[in-house]
């Protein structure tokens, strides 16, 4: 019987006829909502998901009786129930490693572009308002030489960390993380709780997967003890950050900038604040998202789901522990 793959988000030609050749497939690569009924179609004849951006619930899970695993095209797996997964034998994979230097790179630029109000500097040119030297009003703060505040110290926390460190010459601590003696060695890094954290470091990054234990992690709270100055930078999840707080923040002073590629809710709604503060560099969930990158991850998501619903173990699995556990 020949499998069939829903593909829910875009992926290369080549990809394409790739799983093509054994699999029977549906694609629809610009699915936006999940009551869609092409998609719920797919989804009741589905033995395997490839996608990305979609939330999976047990809901949806009800309808698709035949489905054996899902390669999501993601390193984060906050978007599916984990626990009802494996309750269900279907094994989830996801995309580490692959999205690691590209994604701290983004961290990278949005440290850069706060604290050097890059967009809303270049913002002037275009507009035709520089018109004379730039003075004090315009002066950004340095990166170079800085304590830099890693909230999280996994594969992207340590790869924005070593280029603070090896690249800028930054003090580099971090918190919401084992102990690393490694990178301690190799980047001078340090480990600090939390709250010692906030109020050491001039750059705050937050890189911590989307949990319970992480949800609204930096808050109003955590805001006010940061340093006066500070800039806050996340790629991680929205969700780890009460937005709300942030906002106040930014609006009242407590926090000097923020740069963000992840909001509450994605696309940013209409009426949201941020796209308008001048101390905020807001970016459309990028942290992947280049060519060779997002190539890599949907090659990394098939390997995947050929692996799995031939019965081997993938690449990259999330609950293959758990599912063998059962
Ligand atoms: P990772 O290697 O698993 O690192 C996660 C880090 O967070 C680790 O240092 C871990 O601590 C720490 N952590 C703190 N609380 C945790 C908890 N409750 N559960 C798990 N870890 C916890 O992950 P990664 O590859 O660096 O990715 C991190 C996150 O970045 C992803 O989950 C995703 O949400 C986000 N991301 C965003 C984009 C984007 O487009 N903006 C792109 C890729 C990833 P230990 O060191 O003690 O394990």
């Amino acid at each position: 019987m020949t499998r069939r793959i829903l593909v829910f988000r875009e992926i290369s030609a080549d990809q394409l006829d790739s799983l093509r050749a054994d699999f029977e497939v549906d694609y629809l690569p610009h699915v936006t909502d999940a009551d869609d009924p092409a998609f719920m179609d797919a989804l009741s004849r589905a033995h395997g998901l490839v996608g990305a951006s979609l939330k999976i619930t047990p809901a949806l899970l009800d309808q698709a009786p035949q489905l054996e695993a899902i390669a999501s095209i993601s390193v984060g797996y906050d978007n599916y129930p984990v626990d009802e997964l494996t309750r269900r034998g279907i094994l989830l994979c996801n995309t580490p490693d692959v999205l690691t230097e590209t994604t701290a790179d983004t961290g990278f630029l949005l440290i850069m572009s706060t604290a050097r109000r890059a967009i809303e500097l270049a913002e002037l040119i275009k507009q035709g308002k520089w018109t004379e030297s730039i003075g004090k009003s315009h002066f950004g703060t340095d990166v170079h030489g800085k304590t830099l505040g890693m909230v999280g110290m996994g594969r992207i926390g340590a790869a924005i960390a070593r280029r603070g460190a090896l690249g800028f010459g930054m003090k580099i601590l971090y918190a919401k993380a084992s102990p690393k003696p490694a990178l301690d060695a190799e980047l001078g890094a340090q480990h600090r709780e939390l709250d010692q954290l906030l109020e050491e470091a001039d750059i705050v990054c937050v890189t911590v997967p989307l949990t319970e234990e992480t949800e609204k992690l930096i808050g109003a709270a955590e805001f006010a003890r940061m340093k006066a100055g500070a800039i806050f930078v996340n790629v991680a999840r929205g969700k780890v950050v009460d937005e709300a707080a942030m906002i106040a923040a930014l609006k009242d002073g407590t926090l000097h900038a923020a740069g963000l590629d992840v909001f509450e809710k994605e696309p940013l709604p209409a009426d949201s604040p941020l796209p308008h503060m001048a101390n905020v560099v807001a970016l459309p969930h990028i942290g992947s998202a280049t060519h060779e990158t997002r190539t890599a991850m949907a090659q990394r998501a098939i390997d995947n789901i050929r692996l799995a619903l031939s019965g081997q173990r993938p690449l990259s699995p999330v609950n293959a522990d758990d599912l063998n556990d059962g």
